[in-house]
């Protein structure tokens, strides 16, 4: 009995797994197809300072526009667009678009974008991004590289090699989601950055767990003796707003602001 329940399980199980091959078999298919039918666009969401509320950048946000399924959010295709290798793809043609966009506004706000762990560890992404900046004609100091922790000590020294590439020649670098890794801080504290932003779970469990306020605390301290800048992400609500002030945090970013939106407000673009 206990043997014919198990080999139904392993029916059941293999059935799944097939099920599951197919989807990311028609995902795969999709979004090679998306990339030559330009579905891919760019979303962008304000970094304000913390104290003024002044606009300090955008972050360029990807979304599907997916033909029969609507708007797909990043978390939805990445990861296999990160198997498959195509993110290479995607993510230049969210630098370039990114970069296009920023050039075009009247104020010089920065540019925030995301690069994948698989991008970083190309030996040829750093010449993408400046032949970027050359075409758009975007200063490089207005592009902020967002990575994450676990692209950088992956074994290869091609990532930080590559980021110091482009901070010497003024691109900025944050770390993303701050404090979900797993690198050690004295690992960390030898690689120069521009800024840490702090993860969006602590920012929303700020006023319910004193844990969380303790673990931002520490983070804005150790940016501080670092000479880094702190982001907030996520912030939903004015409390959460005054206590990430409380603690000195510099920046931050979330629907208290706006959200992620297909263009930039007329008010600040050239013409
Ligand atoms: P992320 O870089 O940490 O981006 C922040 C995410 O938080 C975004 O989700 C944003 O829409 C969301 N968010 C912003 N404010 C709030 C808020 O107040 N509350 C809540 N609950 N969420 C907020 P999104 O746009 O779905 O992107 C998810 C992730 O996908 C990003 O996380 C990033 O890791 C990745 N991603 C997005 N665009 C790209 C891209 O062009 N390339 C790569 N490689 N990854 C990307
Ligand atoms: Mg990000
Ligand atoms: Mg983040
Ligand atoms: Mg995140």
């Amino acid at each position: 009995e206990a043997k014919k329940e198990g080999s139904g399980q392993i029916k059941v199980f293999r059935q799944r797994m097939l099920q599951k091959l197919l989807e990311s078999r028609t995902l795969e298919h999709d979004m090679a197809m998306a990339l030559v039918n330009k579905e891919f666009v760019v979303y962008y969401q304000p970094i304000v300072d913390s104290f003024t509320q002044d606009i300090y950048s955008y972050e360029a946000l990807i979304r599907w526009v997916h033909p029969l399924k609507g708007l797909l959010s990043p978390d939805s295709f990445i990861p296999v667009a990160e198997k498959t290798g195509m993110i290479n793809e995607m993510g230049k043609s969210v630098l370039e678009m990114a970069c296009r966009e920023a050039a075009s506004w009247a104020v010089p706000a920065k540019i925030s974008v995301n690069v994948s762990p698989v991008q970083l560890s190309s030996k040829a992404f750093a010449g993408i991004v400046l032949s970027i900046l050359k075409e758009t004609g975007l200063q490089a100091d207005r592009l902020e590289l967002e990575v994450t922790e676990s692209s950088l000590f992956a074994g290869s020294s091609t990532p930080v090699n590559t980021l110091n590439k482009l901070r010497s020649l003024g691109v900025k670098i944050s770390i993303d989601d701050f404090g979900t890794g797993y690198s050690s801080l004295s690992r960390l504290s030898k690689l120069a950055f521009d800024k840490i932003k702090i993860d969006k779970s602590f920012v929303h469990s700020i006023s319910t767990q004193e844990d969380a306020l303790t673990i931002i605390k520490l983070i804005t301290g150790m940016a501080k003796s670092l000479n880094m800048k702190t982001v907030a992400e996520g912030v939903e609500t004015q409390e959460q707003l005054e206590n990430l002030q409380a603690l000195g945090c510099d920046l931050a970013q979330g629907y208290l602001f706006g959200k992620p939106q297909p263009g930039i407000d007329g008010k600040i673009r050239n013409g």
